[in-house]
This record gives structure tokens, sequence and C-alpha cells, in this order.
């Protein structure tokens, strides 16, 4: 059996990721190794790989309980024995553990840092056979670096007590070259193998929003992703509670985590996240180390974060499964004012002065990177690559303002305007009498105060109120202009005298999305995008199913499989042993204990959904489909384009009336009964329109949302609105049709193209 053979074996992938055989390799002749690898480029591999090769134990050193606990569940899953020891257990469970390991039970044994030292763990290794030491997150090691743990010291010390030294091979994703060093030199890896493979997050799309009412942004955000997990970092435990308590009320399911609260609770949070009970979570950045939810669909960041490193890593924390996610920032001025006061508050005692000041002034640093992150025009992706010393020439065309336009506007003569203004009302009115003037608007206010004989009265007609808005918000900013802060905020002159300076200039950003379309094509694509409808359907059965056995196993549903390995699958659709194997991301044992069942699921869809073709839109889109087409089912896609939606004579004898369905019933049915060959499917939106046609529905809008309901003559046919309640618990109201409307329906895609309607 070799590192191949064992991928596939265990694992179910069939290729190596990038850096991973070069690292197996070495491990494998013997050689220490330095691995730096972005999160989510498959680490736990590079050491859990050659583990299973080597004859003794590998010993895992992570820095987290739960870190471990997820990873023992994943390798017993995969049919790895594998055991931790750490504080979570009792002093029973740890000489059961002890014992089992010394009888050969585990190939891999994690434990915490703490444990190196204790007199029972010296004695087990006395006694056993260790192969390899794995550091995970060395950066530990490091006091460069954020996450320092002090115990890390003590990993060398153990290394040195035992009798054969152990191939060592230390894990981090931090780049930087002190913590690389420190790593090295600390635990004394001589000439090590050191693999650092790109820091790109291919699959991230960054994006930076200057938004005026975040929790606005962020509630509509978890609207139009319901289906996503995602995480929301704030600055403070206070942020956190507050928007934790907004989306809660709001029906959102919601989980928070932060340093304040209690071990259980957060314990608990964590859970509810982990196994999808709540997808999103609000949280510090107390929360995500030792995360390894692959699924995690989008990090927003509420407030702007202290450094690159903290915000690469928090960010980092989407799309591990290496399908799209999304990582937006939302700024706003006031987080540079909020971070400032933070680390001059920072703790410092028992730090020496001379090193206070050396702290302070990496921080502010650190803070400056991040600030110009926030308000670069350019590639935000480079940017980062660029901190991390990687160099791009290329823009990326996957961020924010890769689709966006910059405009610089000089306005600094309209400025002047501004402040003539403000000095004609010498201070005395508020923002929008100040607006009104300028525009020259026909107000009976500016009449009253006499502002209509200003000299400035109308001298900016040409620009909107908006836009002027924008102007005087940028002067606040600059200093130019202060409003008071009593109730009756009045616009007072600041410091003006920069203006003087004919070489001052004040320059409006206007933003432009280049291309309202691209908003939703790459970087929103979602990974069941690439999917032909029938694959979609498919695999909204294989997740249900999923997580009926993840409830069953108490096990987070993405140990089981991830959703690349269910839309892999989709895709695909298998039903025997071996094709289920070629499946990416499935392995012997998980077949063993999943297989047939996700096999029978696979087979009951097909037999109610005949001819469907399960399959990428796009079969680019993967490798795996490339390697191995599927010669009748690509011809068939490529002889002609689909017909829309019909039912041959006979078709609607098939259809099962209910007393009350509602639309995507009927579209079930709909496309379950029809055997015309070669028609698309049709969706729920189809035969809305169709109800709409006849005059039975509507959309209606109220304060900007569309809500769906019946008109006049659709209640009298029947059709019924009912309440629902959304697993959020969001309470909702969907149309009910009966069986007279369901009747015409099928009328309707029986009789062609529905033209009789157009008539009556
Ligand atoms: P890291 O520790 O570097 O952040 P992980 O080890 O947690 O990353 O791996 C991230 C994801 O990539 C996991 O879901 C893992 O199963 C997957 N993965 C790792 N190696 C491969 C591979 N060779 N092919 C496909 N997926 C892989
Ligand atoms: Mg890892």
């Amino acid at each position: 059996m070799d590192a191949r053979d064992t991928l596939k074996k265990y694992f179910g992938y069939d290729s190596f990721k990038p850096g991973q055989e070069e690292i197996i390799d070495a491990i494998l002749e013997g050689r220490n190794v330095l691995a730096i690898m972005p999160t989510g480029a498959g680490k736990s591999i590079c050491y859990q790989v050659p583990a299973m090769l080597l004859p003794g134990i590998t010993v895992v050193i992570s820095p987290l309980i739960s870190l471990m606990q997820d990873q023992v569940k994943a390798l017993n899953e995969a049919g790895i024995h594998a055991g931790y020891i750490n504080s979570s257990l009792t002093e029973a469970q740890i000489s059961r553990a002890y014992g089992n390991a010394m009888l050969g039970a585990y190939k891999i044994l994690y434990v915490a840092p703490e444990r190196l030292e204790s007199f029972d763990f010296i004695d087990f290794t006395e006694r056993v056979d260790i192969s390899m030491v794995t550091v995970d997150e060395a950066h530990c090691i490091s006091q460069w670096g954020q996450d320092f743990r002090p115990s890390y010291l003590k990993i060398v010390e153990f290394i040195d007590r035992l009798q054969n030294r152990p191939v060592v091979s230390a894990f981090t994703a931090t780049a930087t070259e002190e913590v690389k060093t420190d790593i090295s030199c600390v635990l004394k890896l001589q000439t090590p193998k050191t693999v650092v493979t790109g820091f790109d997050r291919e699959n991230l799309f960054f994006d930076v929003q200057t938004v005026k009412k975040k929790d606005d942004y962020v509630l509509e955000y978890i609207r139009k992703h319901p289906d996503d997990s995602g995480i929301i970092y704030c600055a403070t435990r206070k942020n956190v509670d507050t928007l934790y308590e907004l989306l809660a009320a709001e029906g959102a399911a919601v989980a928070r985590y932060h340093a304040g609260m209690g071990n259980l609770d957060r314990k608990v949070s964590q859970d509810d996240f982990i196994y999808d009970r709540r997808p999103v979570i609000v949280a510090t950045n107390a929360f995500g180390m030792g995360i390894d939810k692959s699924n995690v669909r989008y990090v927003i960041h509420y407030n702007m974060p202290q450094s690159m490193e903290n915000y690469y890593q928090e960010a980092g924390r989407a799309g591990r499964d290496g399908e799209q996610a999304q990582c937006i920032l939302l700024f706003s001025p006031q987080d540079i004012i909020i971070n400032k006061f933070l680390l001059e508050h920072k703790d410092f005692t028992e730090i020496p002065d001379e090193d206070v000041e050396l702290i302070m002034e990496r921080d502010s640093k650190r803070l400056q990177i991040m600030e110009q992150y926030c308000k670069t025009t350019g590639c935000l992706r480079n940017y980062i690559l660029d901190y991390f010393g990687e160099k791009r020439s290329e823009p990326c065309d996957n961020c924010g303002n890769c689709h966006r336009e910059f405009a610089e506007i000089d306005m600094t003569d309209d400025a002047k305007q501004v402040i003539n203004c403000v000095w004609e009302t010498r201070g005395r009115y508020g923002l929008n009498i100040v607006l009104g003037t300028l525009l020259g608007a026909n107000r009976a206010r500016l009449r009253e105060l006499g502002t209509i004989h200003y000299k400035t009265y109308g001298v900016l007609k040409k620009y909107s109120e908006d836009e002027l808005r924008v102007l005087v918000n940028q002067m606040i900013m600059e200093g130019y202009l202060y409003q008071t802060a009593e109730k009756y905020s009045v616009v007072r002159l600041g410091n003006i005298a920069p203006l003087k300076d004919p070489d001052t200039r004040v320059l409006i950003r206007t933003i432009k999305e280049k291309d309202p379309e691209r908003k939703t094509g790459k970087d929103h694509k979602k990974r069941t995008d690439v999917l032909t409808k029938a694959g979609y359907n498919l695999f909204d059965d294989l997740r249900k199913l999923r997580l009926t056995i993840a409830h069953e196993e108490g096990l987070p549903p993405y140990i089981i499989f991830n959703d690349k390995t269910l839309v892999d699958m989709s895709a695909k659709a298998p039903q025997d042993r071996e094709a289920m194997l070629e499946v990416s991301g499935v392995g012997e044992a998980k077949y063993n204990k999943y297989g047939s069942r996700f096999i029978e699921e696979i087979t009951k869809f097909k037999e109610a959904n005949p001819g469907a073709v399960t399959g990428l839109i796009d079969d680019t889109e993967t490798a795996d489909a490339q390697e191995k087409p599927k010669p009748e089912k690509r011809r068939k896609k490529e002889k002609q384009p689909k017909q829309p939606f019909f039912l041959n004579p006979g078709d609607g004898d098939n259809f099962v009336y209910k007393d009350l369905y509602v639309v995507t019933e009927i579209k079930d049915e709909l496309n379950r009964i029809t055997t015309a060959e070669n028609v698309k499917h049709i969706f729920g939106t189809d035969i809305f329109r169709v109800l709409t046609q006849m005059g039975y529905v509507e959309e209606k809008s109220v304060n900007g949302r569309t809500y769906q309901t019946q008109t006049a003559l659709g209640l009298s046919k029947g059709i019924t609105s009912v309440e629902k309640e959304a697993k959020s618990g969001t309470v909702y109201t969907i149309l009910m049709y009966p069986p007279e409307i369901q009747k015409e329906i099928v009328e309707y895609y029986g009789t062609g193209d529905g033209s009789s309607f157009h008539n009556e």
C-alpha cells in the first residue's frame, strides 16, 4: 500500500492537492518537515497519510480540544483508528486510552501540549514506538504570533526525552518570516524539508462594503442565503450580543460566541453551529481556532479587524471545502476610531517598557495596513497576497473591487461654496437647511429663514441632494465642517485653513458596479449551480439523508460527507459499489457504513424521475467528470437545445390531485408525470407566472418587500393562504391551490403553449 492507495482507500480522493505529495514523501524518507499552507489546503492529510504507513504511532500535538475531537471523529469515520488524550476525559477514560494505545489500537494519537509533561504520558511514551511527532498549528510556538502558547515550548523537551528521535513535522497557515524561523529553531528542525504553497484561496470572493446600516446589511444577507452557514465577526462582546439579539428576534437561526459567556454556553453555541442546528454564528475573534467546519459559505466582518493576519485567518474559515464562499468586510470610518481606542487600552502589564513602544508601533502599523485595505480601489486579493509576500501582476477578477469602477471627482470648488454657505448661516442651521439653500430648493422654511437671499442660494443646483450630502459628509470627515451634538444639531465651520492652500483638493470617490449581472455571476455562483436541475433535486434529497444520518450518529453532517462530495455524488448518481467509490470523498470505510443508504436514495430518485439527467452543466468544472465522460449523456446534451416544458396527451391522467397543493408540489407532480422528451424542467416560478396570467394571483410590493397574494378571483376559486413557520422560526405565508386550479394548470401544459388563456 502506498500513499496514493491510502488516500483513495481511507479518504476517497483520487489525487493530492498541491504540496501534499511532496510532504508525505519527505516524511516517509525520514526527513523533518515544516509545511506552511493556507487554511483549507489540506494539511491534515499530510500527516495522516504517512501515519498510516509508518510502523509506530504518530503523536499529534494540537492546541484545542474541539480541534482534536473533530479530527478524531473524522478519522474514525474514515476507518482510521485514532484517539485523543486531553482534559475533557476522566482519569478512567485516560488510562483506558493509554491501555488501548499500548495494545496498538491507535495509529494516530492527539494530545494537548500540557499533557506532554505529565508523568503518565511520559511513562506511556517509553513503552510504545513513536514514529512521528506532528505539531499542528505550529505558529503557537512563536512569541511573534497572536496565538502564542507557552506550553508549546515544552514540545522540544518532550521530543528530546524520547529514546529514538522520531520524524518531526510541523504545520501552520502563518507565513511570516519571524514565525517560520521561530518554529524551525524552537523545534530544532535541522535542515527540514520546507514546503510553502501559495497563499491564494481561489474560491474566496473578497469584498469591502461601506454601509451605513450594517445591521440591515447583515439581516438582508442572511435572508438571501437561507441555506448557507456563515460566521459574523464583531469587534466587541457587546456588539456580538446586540447583533445576535437583533438577528434572533428576526427569526434567524443564529448562535453567539464570546469570551464573556460561560464555558457551557460557549460549548452549546459552538456545537449548534457545527451540527448546523444554527448555521450562523455571531462571534468575537475568540471564536474559530479549532473550528474545521468545512461548509462555511461566508464570513462577514461587522467591524474592521486589527490586522491583516487576523483578517485573513478569520475570513479564511470560509470555504474550506474548496467551494465558492464570500468574505465581506463591512467598513465604516468609525471602525478606525474603535480600533485605535482598543489598541490604546491594550493591557501592557508585565511587558517591559522598551517593548511596549515597539509593540504599539507594530500594532498601529498593522492597523494602517488594514485601513488601506478598506480604502483601496485596487484588487483586494492582490492587496492581501502582496502583504503576505506574493506579488501578482493581474487583477483577480474575483473580488468586489475588480467588479467595480472607481472615479475620483475633484469637488474643491464646490466645497468652497459649501463653506461660504455655512459662513452665511453663521452656524445657526442644520444640515437640511444648508443643503436646501445650496440646491436652491423652493421651501417655505427657507423663505422664512431668509436663506433664499443668500449669495450661495442655488449655486450648487446642478447636483442632487444625495450627491451634495456625500460632499458635506466628506467635508465633515476631513474636519472642514463639524456638526454639533445636541438634539437640533447645526453645521459649523471647522478648520478650513488647509483649503487656503491652492494644492489642497477635496476629492470624492464614486463607485459604480461595473455590471450588475456579474454580481450574480461567478462570485455568487453557488456550488450547486453547476448541477443540472435534476442533479440539484437529487442533491437536495441526498442532503436530507445526510442530515438524518447525522442525527442518528450524533455527528456533524460534514463529517459524514462534505458538500463537495454530495455535489459529485449527485452528478455521478452512482448505483453500485464500484461507481460509488469513484465519487470524490467516498472511501472504503464510509462506503461500508453509508454507501448502501445513499445508493438506495439515488435509486429511489431515479425510479421517481425516469430519464432525468443528473450531471454537471459545465463538464469542465470538475476534473473527475472530464476524466470519465459519459458518452451517451454528453451526446444527448449536445444534440439539441431543450424545449419548453409540456405534457403529452394522457400524461395528465397520472397527476395525483390533492385537497391543497403549494406551487412546488404542483411543479414536482408535473415534472414527474411528463413523458415528453428533451424538455426543460419547470420551476415554481413558471407556474406562478401562469397563475398570474390567469388572473388568480399577483405580486404585491409593500415597503420594498414583495409578496404573493391571491386576487379576488383567486380567492373565489378557493386559493387559500396558510401561515408557515420556517426552520429558522420566521413566519411566512404561502398560497395553496385546490384541485380545480391544479386541473387548470395540467390542462394548460397539456394544450401546448396555453394560448387558450390569452384568448379568454
Ligand atoms: P487545513 O488543515 O490545511 O486547513 P484540512 O486538512 O482541514 O485543511 O483540509 C481541508 C479540506 O480539504 C478537508 O475537507 C479535506 O477533506 C479536503 N482535502 C484534503 N486533501 C484533499 C485532496 N487530496 N483531495 C480533495 N480534498 C482534500
Ligand atoms: Mg488544520
